[in-house]
């Protein structure tokens, strides 16, 4: 009797889509890193470089989780910022669970109560992650789930740590715990739906980010306008834009006698080679889209 009624329980196969959200930098890219195994999220020391959704997808026996990794949600400044955030609460609404990211390393502000308000409108499950405990003294982390227990009441929270891999095999069993019954969405092997194209520019993006200071970073976008497979010789020709909004950052990018664009296409081309295993060979130009952030036109012709 006890028998048949576990395998009755493991017959059943979950899935659903699950938010990562959280404020730039407390570690939404690396934890889903973390859960695939695998890169396909631009992780860097700097805040708010995802400016896409990217979908990761794992899937075990008993079910798949389709990741939404959201733009930071956070106070609307430019244009681009309040676009983010309608993603984000729109991402919000859509799904079954939202896992919300805490860095415990930071102090609690208004930011976090404001996040708060919007994730207690939302009507997905919702598990407090407090992550980076790896950087706090063990005695201090008790006070803060506390407080979070009385900003967020009734909702789960788990601490951990998203670099090291901590308590993430208990995050995965409560995940699946709050997803539907449903069958598989896409084919076991797959982690993203994002295309090759998209990884690329989103790689080439993350070096400008680790190369470049300042403005630079957030002045920039990329967009691939070649992206041709040469079968015969396993070679892919890419060639790519990078749209700066003046000339100064545009001298920046390109760096004395092309030094620094050659530097981020170097580092680019090697983890666009490792990532889809073939020869790469790419061309980086950049050209100025004078005030793109700024402009609903640009914006929607770059997909953001
Ligand atoms: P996102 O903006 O929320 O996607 O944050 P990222 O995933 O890009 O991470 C921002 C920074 O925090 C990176 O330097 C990560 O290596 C770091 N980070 C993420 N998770 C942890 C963690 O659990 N512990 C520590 N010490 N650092 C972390
Ligand atoms: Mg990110």
């Amino acid at each position: 009797m006890e028998e048949e009624s576990q395998k009755q329980e493991s017959d059943i196969h979950r899935s659903g889509f699950v938010a990562i959200a959280g404020r730039p930098n407390v570690g939404k890219s690396t934890l889903l890193n973390q859960l695939l195994g695998e890169k396909v999220a631009i992780v860097t020391p700097k805040p708010q470089t995802t400016r896409n959704r990217i979908t990761g997808i794992k899937t075990a026996p008993s079910y798949q989780i389709i990741f939404l990794d959201t733009p930071g949600i956070h106070r609307p400044h430019s244009l681009m910022n309040q676009r983010m955030v309608e993603t984000a609460l729109k991402t919000l609404n859509e799904v079954d669970a939202v896992l919300w990211l805490i860095d415990v390393s930071e102090r609690i502000g208004s930011e976090d109560e404001r996040i708060a308000g919007i994730i207690r409108e939302s009507r997905a499950t919702t598990l407090i992650l407090l992550n980076k405990i790896d950087l706090i003294p063990k005695p201090e982390l008790l006070p803060l789930m506390e407080r979070y227990a009385a900003l967020l009441p009734g909702r789960e929270i788990v601490p951990i740590s998203a670099l090291k891999g901590e308590n993430l095999t208990l995050l995965l069993e409560l995940i699946e715990k709050s997803l539907p019954e449903g069958p598989r969405y896409y084919l076991e092997g797959e982690v993203t739906d994002q295309t090759e194209r998209f990884l690329a520019a989103e790689i080439i993006r993350e070096k400008i980010f680790l190369l470049t200071r300042e403005e630079v970073p957030y002045a920039t976008a990329v967009t691939i306008e070649e992206f041709v497979e040469k079968r015969e010789k396993s070679l892919i020709v890419i060639k790519a834009t990078i749209h700066a909004e003046r000339e100064t950052q545009k001298g920046i990018l390109i760096g004395k006698k092309g030094s620094m664009l050659k530097e981020i296409g170097r580092q680019a081309r090697e983890e666009i080679e490792l990532l889809l295993g073939c020869r790469i060979f790419l061309e980086l130009f950049v050209r100025v889209d004078k005030d793109w952030t700024h402009d609903p036109r640009a914006l929607r012709e770059l997909g953001l």
